[in-house]
């Protein structure tokens, strides 16, 4: 039971009643007709419960009670979520309708080429735009998530050094401000990690990479723009040393707000690139799923690409084919095809003006934000920043990134990414997004303004936040290690 039941009117402790509190004998949600069909013999009652502990309720109480929980949640729908590296934006409904629509939802992914040609050719036009997009050659839509995404790039790469006869090229360098997936991924690839520190100006080192730059080097993955929210100026210096050395480039392109339309990666010479669809194209996430981390490749690497890939025939027919040195496949059937369907709309909807609107926007509010709130909270690297900023909780004694991020959602915020990237102390990771307004991006301001006079007056009072939500402070270990996931009479 939450602290603050005392305080609660009799309506709001109403509402919080479990369905199990609300069970009355004899009510209930359903009347079924009668059987028509005859009655077939149980099977041997030693299989059988002889009671089962089910809520007696209406249906209408079955809805009010799953309504209001869903309403106990934070989401794009009802609030501003600054989750940095997230990209939590609104993404227009209109794509959502087209990924409904029965050709697609309802498309099996057995049936012939020839019955879905128009799946088949959203696939093959995405890809050209993701190419475009990125400034590569080809385009795999078949990984399922970002982190797929960089193994897929990553077995690309291994396929790609061992057919040149450098299979022993084992070395992968990962800057030390990458995201925790980058170095698993290439573990997990057989690649041995070697971190490489970022500069004072949270660029990567080039007088560290030099010194890795040797006869083992394989590659590099590099996050432009970094989780900094920093443009790495130092990437194209970046690519020729790893190419120097005989070593491929991986791009972590999770985060391609703030270069839409004006920066390509393979302008910058990366090798292999991943798009996270379910954060800069449109498919909501934040729930686990599904997503789409499609891999783009420059000619050394697209014959290894992960398949299917949509190919145009000579015919002018499309179709689904493996690229001729597949590394092979990574998921079932042709990826997550809804989300292919909603990245598609959404770039072709918005056009080549539209990108560059997302980009300037989604810079300019990150930059707003930077600006208006550098004096309140310390900015570890301070430089005009890409799509999201990074300030440091630790300026006042006592507030740190934990406690002004459980007091904001008393605010009404969703909370920043905290203790990310690594390299900043109570890191607290804001992005914005292009779709906030600036009326919103205001009261968000206030809110930390008002958390800094909180922390100035009182700080142990934070460490009371949250207050207002329905539950307050959680054991966050004690959740994780034993979930409560079903109602027990005596649990
Ligand atoms: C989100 C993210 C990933 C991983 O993407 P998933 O789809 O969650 O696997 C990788 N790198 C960066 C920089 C990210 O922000």
């Amino acid at each position: 039971m939450p602290a603050h039941d005392a305080s609660l009117t009799a309506e709001a402790h109403d509402r919080r009643r479990l369905l199990m509190e609300r069970s009355r004998p004899g009510r209930t949600g359903v009347s079924l007709p009668a059987s028509d069909v005859p009655e077939q013999k149980l099977p041997d009652p030693s299989l059988l419960r002889t009671s089962l502990d089910l809520p007696e309720v209406t249906e209408g109480e079955v809805v009010r009670y799953f309504t209001h929980l869903s309403q106990l949640n934070f989401s794009v729908d009802t609030h501003f979520y600054p989750l940095g590296s997230c990209t939590m934006k609104y993404n227009p409904r209109f794509n959502e309708a087209m990924a409904g629509l029965a050709g697609f939802a309802s498309a099996h992914p057995q049936q012939p080429e020839r019955q879905v040609q128009g799946a088949i050719e959203v696939m093959y036009r995405l890809q050209e735009l993701l190419a475009e997009v990125t400034g590569m050659e080809a385009v795999s839509l078949a990984p399922l998530a970002g982190a797929q995404g960089e193994l897929a790039g990553m077995l690309t790469i291994r396929a790609a050094l061992e057919g040149r006869g450098e299979g022993h090229r084992r070395k992968m360098l990962i800057p030390d401000t990458a995201h925790g997936t980058n170095p698993a991924s290439a573990a997990m690839a057989g690649f041995g990690v070697v971190s490489v520190p970022s500069n004072a100006d949270g660029n990567i080192d080039l007088d560290a990479l030099r010194a890795e730059a040797d006869g083992d080097l394989a590659g590099i993955m590099l996050t432009q723009p970094t989780t900094l929210g920093l443009f790495d100026r130092n990437a194209v210096e970046m690519c020729r040393i790893v190419h120097e050395a005989g070593g491929l480039v991986y791009g972590d392109g999770a985060n391609m707000n703030a270069l839409l339309g004006r920066v390509k990666l393979g302008d910058l010479d990366f090798d292999v690139v991943h798009l996270n669809l379910h954060k800069t194209f449109s498919t909501p996430h934040g729930g686990g799923g599904p997503g789409a981390g499609p891999i783009c490749t420059n000619a050394t690497l697209t014959p290894f690409l992960p398949g299917p890939v949509a190919v145009r025939r000579d015919s002018g027919a499309y179709g689904l084919e493996m690229p001729p040195k597949s590394i092979g496949r990574v998921g079932g059937f042709a990826g997550n095809f809804g989300v292919l369907v909603r990245a598609f709309t959404y770039i072709t909807l918005l056009g080549g003006q539209g990108m560059l609107d997302i980009s300037g926007n989604a810079v300019l509010n990150a930059n707003y934000l930077l600006v208006m709130l550098r004096e309140l909270y310390d900015l570890p690297f301070d430089r005009r920043v890409m799509h999201e900023v990074v300030f440091s909780a630790k300026k006042r004694p006592g507030a740190n990134a934990l406690n002004v991020s459980k007091r904001l959602l008393d605010h009404g915020f969703h909370a920043p990414t905290m203790y990310f990237p690594l390299v900043v102390a109570e890191a607290l990771m804001i992005e914005p997004t292009e779709t906030e307004s600036k009326e919103t991006l205001d009261a968000f301001i206030e809110a930390l303004t008002a958390i800094d006079a909180e922390a100035a007056r009182d700080v142990a009072s934070l460490n009371e936040a949250p207050s207002e939500t329905p539950v307050s402070r959680l054991d966050e270990a004690a959740a994780a290690r034993h979930p409560q996931l079903r109602w027990q009479r005596n649990g």
